[in-house]
């Protein structure tokens, strides 16, 4: 099923270049954002885009690390509870604990937050984290990634050129004509 899945997509994007290089031939297909940051069962659609080889393969460390964190954020681990979410969570977890440990949230510095909006709480609603610099630059590529993913999908264009598209104090991307 999901193998037929893949290959309907390439098909739909024979002929492309890459949506993140604009350089190399379009033989995979990449989602952004990555599939692992959504529970089990949730398939956005248009979130696929094509992608070169050395570019999919190369930002598969960063999707993995900022699924983690966006699922951290958006589905708090004790609001899962359907058994597929809480394995698929724990296996991601696991992954990055196995291949990049540096990514992983530091628990001993972790900060409660008691504070909902003006109103103090007798428990913390959330922990704060210092971010890593491996999460950082997972969530710099993916800022990259979307820019570009979106960019195509509005256009039906490549970003490319010379003129940066800032975010902060990072280029996240490409364009000409300025
Ligand atoms: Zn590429």
């Amino acid at each position: 099923m999901k193998g037929q899945h893949k290959a309907r997509a390439v098909r739909v994007f024979t002929n492309s270049s890459c949506y993140f290089c604009g350089a190399g031939a379009a033989a995979t297909v990449d989602h952004v954002p990555p599939q692992a940051c959504f529970p089990s069962g949730y398939m956005p659609e248009r979130f696929e885009f094509p992608a070169c080889e050395a570019c999919n393969q190369g930002t598969k460390k960063q999707d993995q690390i900022f699924a983690l964190y966006s699922m951290l954020l958006d589905f708090d681990e004790s609001k899962m509870r359907r058994r597929e979410d809480l394995e698929k969570m724990s296996k991601l977890r696991q992954g990055i604990a196995n291949n990049y440990p540096e990514a992983l949230p530091d628990e001993a510095r972790a900060l409660p937050i008691t504070r909902l909006g003006s109103l103090v709480t007798p428990r913390p609603v959330a922990y704060s984290f210092p971010v890593t610099s491996a999460a950082r630059d997972a969530m710099q590529v993916m800022t990259r990634k979307l820019t570009h993913a979106l960019y195509f999908r509005e256009t039906g264009r490549i970003l490319t050129g010379a003129s940066a598209v800032e975010a902060g104090d990072e280029p996240v991307g490409t364009c000409g004509g300025k």
